[in-house]
């Protein structure tokens, strides 16, 4: 898959990109990203890409001809109208679920916002779809963006040291993540529970999957609501005193 990050700060993507996981991924090729300056396809002797927003108030506004430009040059080299996604507080919240569709499609363009915001008419001509990650306002896309490539980076296979690692962690299915615990067994007091160094694997499953259903109802219990639930699962929660589900 590919991901291009149209940006003005295409370093402060890059230090992050570079590293870790997602750096040993793009070295591996098992996902290519590119961050591609806006501000190289600004037509103004100035470097300029922003301007004071008409009818007045604050800020300034990212103008429509070097994002326009920038993207026409992203789809050209890919020979093919790139799905393009804005970072932007009025979007819809990123969910798991959209991050698995995103990480489906063999490429996707995302736009970092900055200043006020951009020109309505690039969102009205050319953006596909509007992905915020959460209801507040930061200072500019490239937090957002990097947010989205990480989350869709690492559904692709390869990306992850154990590509089944993904399907266990929180929200994959539906639920939070079981407790973990590592070395030492005791630590200020506190033993691991003893199930998991029983070795009985059915019993660590089990305990695993009812500690999951906890959590949800503890912490989520907005999602336990929407979470595909067993007979079994209901009857351990209701044992639990938990049946608003
Ligand atoms: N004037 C805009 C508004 O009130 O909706 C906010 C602009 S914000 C200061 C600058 C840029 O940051 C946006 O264009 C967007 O790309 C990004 N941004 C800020 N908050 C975001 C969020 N919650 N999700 C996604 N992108 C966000």
């Amino acid at each position: 898959m590919k991901i291009n990050i149209m940006t003005l700060f295409p370093e402060m993507c890059e230090a992050v990109l570079s590293e870790s996981i997602i750096g040993r991924a793009r070295a591996n090729g098992f996902i290519e990203i590119r961050c591609v300056n806006i501000r190289d396809y600004t037509a103004d002797k100035h470097n300029r890409v922003d301007d004071a927003p008409y009818g007045g108030g604050m800020g300034m506004l990212m103008q429509t001809q070097p994002i326009y430009d920038c993207y026409k040059a992203i789809c050209e080299k890919s020979g093919k109208k790139s799905r393009l996604i804005y970072m932007s507080p009025c979007g819809q919240v990123l969910t798991q679920e959209k991050v698995k569709e995103l990480a489906s499609l063999d490429e996707i363009t995302v736009l970092c916002g900055h200043y006020e915001g951009v020109d309505q008419r690039i969102i009205d001509s050319i953006v596909d779809e509007q992905i915020s990650v959460g209801d507040y306002v930061l200072t500019g896309g490239e937090l957002p963006a990097l947010v989205l490539t990480d989350a869709v980076a690492r559904m692709l296979p390869g990306v992850l040291p154990n590509d089944e690692a993904k399907e266990l962690e929180s929200h994959y299915s539906g639920l939070l993540e079981y407790p973990q615990y590592t070395r030492p067994y005791e630590w200020n007091g506190e033993k691991v529970p003893d199930v998991l160094i029983s070795g009985h694997h059915e019993n660590i499953e089990r305990w695993r999957h009812e500690q999951s259903l906890l959590m949800t109802a503890k912490h989520r219990p907005d999602m336990l609501k929407k979470a595909q639930l067993s007979e079994k699962d209901i009857e351990f929660l209701k044992n639990e005193n938990i049946t608003n589900v």
